[in-house]
């Protein structure tokens, strides 16, 4: 399981699993029960609470999944655009335009806007590559 990056800053959301929750039982009392949370390492942006890991994971996925793919590509990252087969490095992008620099194999740079993106980085790790045996 891959450690899923912050979509604001690039950073690592990472889980908490070292918190405890007051629960309300009722008549004043409380039971204090441990949660989970995925939170930024650098930017402190956090999902909600999960009673288990697993659960914790959803969520940070679907706070992840709520942001659009062009801010979620930080410099350093790989993209497919559509019309090349290079595979090209996010050098930087313009948020206000919505513009991406790239860089390819041979050092050229290029500029893109999101409609051109064939594949995202996450999507091109989902089909292997490296990893593959
Ligand atoms: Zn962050």
């Amino acid at each position: 399981m891959t450690t899923p990056k912050c979509p604001l800053c690039g950073g690592l959301l990472e889980l908490d699993d070292y918190l405890f929750q007051n629960v309300p039982l009722g008549y004043g009392r409380y039971e204090s029960r441990q949660v989970y949370i995925y939170q930024c390492s650098e930017c402190r942006l956090s999902a909600e609470y999960g009673e288990t890991p697993e659960e914790a994971r959803r969520y940070a996925e679907e706070l992840i999944s709520k942001f659009p793919p062009f801010l979620m590509v930080h410099p350093g990252d790989n993209l497919k655009l559509a019309f090349e087969n290079d595979i090209l490095t996010v050098i930087g992008k313009d948020t206000d335009r919505g513009k991406l620099y790239l860089e390819n194999c041979r050092g050229d740079v290029e500029i893109a806007t999101p409609d051109d993106v064939d594949q995202w980085p996450w999507e091109l790790e989902q089909k292997g590559g490296s990893n593959d045996i």
